[in-house]
């Protein structure tokens, strides 16, 4: 079941033997593709492993993840008392240092400063995917700058998790993260999800829902959506319907639990629609007006009209008669 033997075909580098779940320890896969000497082919040098740890249920845990935890020379966790709460049910009792995003460079170089020394160190956050929307980016940056390995152990992550279980179209898609929060930010991403093609994937906070709904549903109009809150644990609910929908839905009421919000892209021809809408609050005219006012060649113009306004030439010339 699961991800059992996953460690078994590649080489074992690190206290060999069985851990207490069971697999043999050792770091899959790393041997292969990761020094594990530093420029001079003298100093052991750490690894810096990223752990996906649960969104929700415990059992999301991997295997390797799990090991890895044992087996490092420290945690870095985001919130260390939450990790803890972590360790503790899988009897864990490696040490445990904090990482987050108020803890400054000194706080990183300290950890890269243990890694170029030769300690391992796994990099969990409160949840799902180290690097996603949280802290982890800029460390592994360091790590990069240094030369020091750094690998990753997949798991869970809300982005995916929201993304599969949506039903909208998963072959192409972005992530947006949360949406940022000074004014002008946030709307020229609005204004980019309005023409975005593929599915978009947003996080956002319980509390803030209703509102970001609002403001979606008044940016883009009624964009098919799936907002998935509390995936993996009990309460796990789905809500698909319309922006507006949606909106009307969450607007009222007192939100409970992480959510993400799948958005479905919009199609070239309601793209396409809207602009022609768009258009037609000028006059032929005024439309034509537009461009002459711009220099352009009446001929050019006309064409252009036409092709905004998604009619024949012909159709232009009778309208200005
Ligand atoms: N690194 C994480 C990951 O891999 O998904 C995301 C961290 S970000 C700080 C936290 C956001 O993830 C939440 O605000 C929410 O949007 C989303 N999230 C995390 N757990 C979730 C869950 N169980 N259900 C729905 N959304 C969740």
């Amino acid at each position: 079941m699961g991800e059992a033997g996953m460690g078994q075909d590649v080489p074992r580098r690190r206290k060999e033997g069985r851990g207490k779940d069971g697999l043999p320890a050792g770091e899959a896969g790393l041997g292969q593709d990761v020094p594990r000497t530093g420029e001079t082919g003298q100093r052991p040098q750490g690894v810096l492993y990223l752990c996906a740890t649960p969104i929700g249920n415990l059992e999301d845990i991997t295997l390797r993840v799990l090991r890895i935890l044992r087996e490092a020379d420290l945690i870095a966790a985001e919130d260390t008392r939450h990790t803890l709460k972590l360790l503790n049910h899988f009897g864990i009792k490696t040490a445990l240092t904090s990482y987050h995003k108020f803890s400054g460079d000194t706080k990183a170089e300290h950890l890269i400063r243990l890694l170029a020394e030769g300690k391992s160190i796994a990099l969990v956050t409160d949840a799902g995917t180290p690097s996603i929307s949280d802290p982890g980016e800029g460390l592994v940056r360091r790590c990069v700058e240094e030369g020091i390995p750094v690998t990753t152990l997949p798991g869970p992550c809300a982005c995916i998790a929201a993304l599969t279980l949506s039903g909208m179209g998963s072959a192409r898609f972005c992530f947006e993260g949360f949406l940022p929060t000074p004014k002008r930010e946030r709307a020229q991403t609005l204004d980019a999800l309005r023409c975005e093609e593929r599915t978009a994937v947003l996080y956002e906070a319980p509390h803030r829902l209703g509102k970001t709904m609002q403001e979606l549903a008044a940016s883009l109009g009624a964009r098919r959506v799936a907002v998935c809150r509390e995936l993996t644990k009990i309460h796990e609910a789905v809500f698909r319907g319309t922006l507006p929908e949606a909106a009307a839905y969450y607007g009222g009421q007192d939100v409970k639990g992480e959510c993400v919000i799948v958005l479905e892209g919009v199609t070239r021809a309601a793209m396409e629609e809207e602009k022609r809408k768009a258009w037609e609050t000028l006059t032929v005219e005024e439309h034509l007006a537009m461009y002459l006012a711009k220099g352009m060649a009446r001929k050019e113009a006309l064409k252009l009209v036409a092709q905004d306004r998604g009619v024949s030439k012909r159709d232009i010339y009778n309208a200005l008669i």
